[in-house]
């Protein structure tokens, strides 16, 4: 007789809800503890890797993500006035196209897979214990106290699991910059690109419904905070190319979210502890300079269910240990390359943005498809049979 796995998952973001997709389809009974009272629409859009959607095909969603999303294939890197730096195609390396989808879209189609009862709103994690080879593991909510015999902290960058199991661990870092991001009310014509200033980046990305999702940074303090964030936003990139304008322009000072960008500089030692499995920010929060801190969140969750599930019920121990040994490496290193490119776009000295700008212009017909190349091993990612 088999006997039915238990998984409680901490947090339902994108890491937490695959976790839990993965792990139902494998025949575990999964619960999913979320603190916020509603899965509130997140007024942003995300950029899924292909790497990111090999991992949602291998839990049953590609489908219905294809079918929710734009394909793009073109990329590009501009100048505030207009003029391509870069221009290339994300396809290029074989790897396949990225998809372009409201982020509230992706949470609902995760959402859709599990029934109802297993996902608990307002369920609050306060404390957690790790549990053993002979024990299970066990998470604590204000009226309940739930023993499973696997658990996955997908609880985020701030992650209170991370803090009670790691309490040495420093917590993430500022980078340095801050982040607007805004899903424009009307449809717009934009080509998927980044544009770099001095210090400054925005982003604009073209929507399945010609809606436009956009993403703006900026060098700045920490907490640094507008009473009217779109009409800072009108301030800071005045004159910036077609269509900023007028996407900025039609911006209701509500439509805006803002927040700094941080990440774990001081990387985790492990992605386990006891009976706990670290997955998504909670694990690597990177800087989304390659857009790929939600992509490894997706791929974590695939093979932390490939490898408990493969396991065995007595050896759930022995497949985290595996599954840290899987991800690490890989996540640390995406980590570190996405903040390298992080730095060169905080560069504000007029001398050092010109000569960036003259070597990616000069070099960059050339680099083009030497980058795409170099990102096959993080695009060319192939889940687990
Ligand atoms: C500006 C910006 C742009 C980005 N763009 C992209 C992109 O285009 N592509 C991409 O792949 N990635 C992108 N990312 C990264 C991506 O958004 C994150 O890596 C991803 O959302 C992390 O998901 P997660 O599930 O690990 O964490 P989260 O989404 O943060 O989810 C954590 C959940 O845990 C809950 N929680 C926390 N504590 C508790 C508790 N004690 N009890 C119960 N629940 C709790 C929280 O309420 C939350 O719902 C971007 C990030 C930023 C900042």
């Amino acid at each position: 007789m088999t006997t039915t796995r238990s998984a409680v998952v901490v947090g339902a973001g994108i890491g937490g809800l695959t976790a839990a997709v993965a792990l139902r389809r494998r025949g575990w009974d999964v619960s999913v503890l979320e603190r916020a009272a509603s899965l509130e629409p997140v007024g942003a859009g995300i950029a899924l890797a292909p790497n990111a959607l090999r991992a949602l095909e291998a839990v049953g969603a590609g489908d219905r993500v294809h079918g929710l999303a734009s394909l793009q294939g073109a990329v590009g890197i501009r100048r505030p006035d207009g003029a391509w730096l870069v221009r290339g195609d994300t396809t290029m390396a074989g790897a396949g196209s990225t998809v372009l989808l409201h982020r509230a879209q992706l949470v609902s189609l995760l959402t859709d897979e599990l029934p109802g009862a297993a996902l608990r709103l307002g369920a609050e994690v306060t404390g957690v214990v790790a549990g053993g080879p002979t024990e299970t593991a066990t998470v604590t909510t204000r009226d309940h106290t739930w023993h499973a015999d696997l658990v996955v902290a997908a609880d985020g960058i701030d992650s209170p699991m991370r803090a009670v199991l790691f309490p040495d661990h420093p917590g993430p870092a500022y980078t340095g910059v801050t982040a607007w991001r805004f899903v424009s009310a009307e449809p717009a014509p934009v080509e998927l690109a980044e544009t770099w200033g001095r210090g400054a980046v925005v982003g604009l990305m073209p929507l399945a419904d010609g809606r436009v999702y956009g993403y703006l940074t900026a060098t700045a303090p920490p907490g640094t905070r507008s009473h009217d964030e779109a009409a800072e936003l009108r301030r800071r990139f005045a004159g910036w190319h077609d269509p900023l304008d007028q996407l900025l322009g039609a911006l209701e000072p509500g439509q805006v979210l803002h927040h700094d960008l941080r990440w774990l500089r001081t990387p985790l030692p492990r992605y386990d502890v006891g009976r706990v499995a670290f997955v998504g920010d909670a694990a690597h929060a990177m800087t989304p300079n390659l857009g790929q801190g939600g992509a490894q969140a997706i791929e974590d969750a695939v093979v932390l269910a490939a490898t408990v599930d493969a396991a065995g019920p007595d050896r759930v121990e022995a497949a985290l240990a595996s599954y840290t040994d899987q991800r690490r490496d890989r996540t640390r290193r995406i980590a570190r390359t996405s903040a390298r490119v992080g730095a060169v776009t905080r560069w504000r000295s007029p001398v050092a943005v010109g000569l960036r700008d003259l070597g990616l212009r000069t070099v960059g017909r050339w680099a083009m498809p030497r980058a795409a190349k170099g990102l096959e091993s993080i695009l060319g990612w192939r889940p687990p049979a």
